[in-house]
């Protein structure tokens, strides 16, 4: 029987009413809305367009947005200034540097500057350790999505065996952590993992965040398995995710579409933990 195919979009559409409702309250309470100050450095045509719709969704979901543009060639001290002015301003809720930044800064060193209260993009080192050590504190966005997505194919996680595909600090590495919290059997592969396939077919739930087009093949996949490509892979054919799709969905229980499934929650989770510092910060 063909997987369920889980609905990303319907989800995120789901999320950011609830994260309008939320704003809605916020500001009749507090008097002004959350705010979400967005940083581009540069013209890199892909970032305008990611901070363009963070920009546009923020506006939508009725919170205040805070859009600085800075040059390609702006010296860091320019950077970090206007990162302290963020960090102080009670306006703003959450601080993101859209990444990756130009050749002569740091985007680690940057982000990090961001106050660990303000960062909606989840990713600064105490936000990682928060994580860590199953505190409360901002959670990356795709990850974070992909736990909701998880959550709404109604898969068990307590005690199931969770494969994650990619170690990379931004996606990898949390999200076993997100999966560990919530009492999954966590295993983390990477390019050195051997047997690959082997690994992959022991898990329950399934998570690919390679970017490798289509590298996960159906017999990867345990029958009835939930799983979930992050990937985004574009070639002349169009967009494809980590797992062969075609193949897969005839042996999952349940899994997300690439476009349509990862991708949508990650923004929906930026509003939502921007309205979750806001609420942490008055607090
Ligand atoms: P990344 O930093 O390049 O990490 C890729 C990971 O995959 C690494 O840990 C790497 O292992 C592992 N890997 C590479 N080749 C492999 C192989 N043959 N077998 C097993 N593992 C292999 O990428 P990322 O930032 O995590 O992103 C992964 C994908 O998700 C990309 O397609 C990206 O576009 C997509 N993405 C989507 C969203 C979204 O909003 N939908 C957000 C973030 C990322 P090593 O560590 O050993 O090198």
């Amino acid at each position: 029987m063909a997987a369920t195919v889980i609905d990303g979009k319907a989800l995120a559409a789901r999320v950011r009413g609830e994260v309008a409702e939320g704003v809605a309250q916020f500001a009749a309470e507090h008097g002004r809305p959350p705010g979400l100050a967005t940083i581009l450095i540069g013209d890199d045509p892909a970032s305008a367009i990611y901070v363009g719709s963070k920009q546009k969704v923020t506006g939508e979901v009725g919170m205040r947005g805070f859009d600085h543009r800075l040059p390609a060639d702006v010296p860091r001290e320019e950077v970090v200034a206007l990162i302290e002015r963020l960090n102080a301003d009670p306006e703003v809720s959450g601080i993101l540097c859209q990444l990756p930044v130009p050749d002569h800064l740091d985007g680690v060193e940057l982000t990090g500057l961001i106050d660990p209260g303000k960062d909606v993009d989840g990713l600064t080192p105490i936000s990682a350790g928060l994580l860590a050590l199953g505190r409360e504190g901002l959670r990356p966005c795709t990850p974070l999505g992909a736990m909701l997505l998880i959550d709404e194919a109604g898969a068990q996680l307590e005690g199931a065996e969770a494969v994650v595909v990619g170690r990379s600090n931004l996606f990898g590495k949390p999200m076993a952590q997100l999966l560990l919290a919530a009492n999954a059997t966590v295993t983390i592969c990477h390019s050195r993992t051997r047997d690959l396939p082997g690994v992959c077919r022991r898990a329950d739930v399934l998570v690919a965040a390679v970017g490798r087009d289509r590298m996960v093949k159906g017999d990867w996949i345990k029958p009835g398995a939930t799983v979930i490509d992050v990937g985004i892979n574009r070639s002349d054919d169009g967009l494809h995710g980590d797992v062969e799709y075609d193949e897969a969905v005839e042996v999952a229980g349940a899994i997300t579409p690439v476009p349509g499934g990862v991708g949508p929650m990650t923004i929906a989770c930026l509003l939502r933990n921007t309205l979750q510092a806001a609420r942490m910060a008055a607090r």
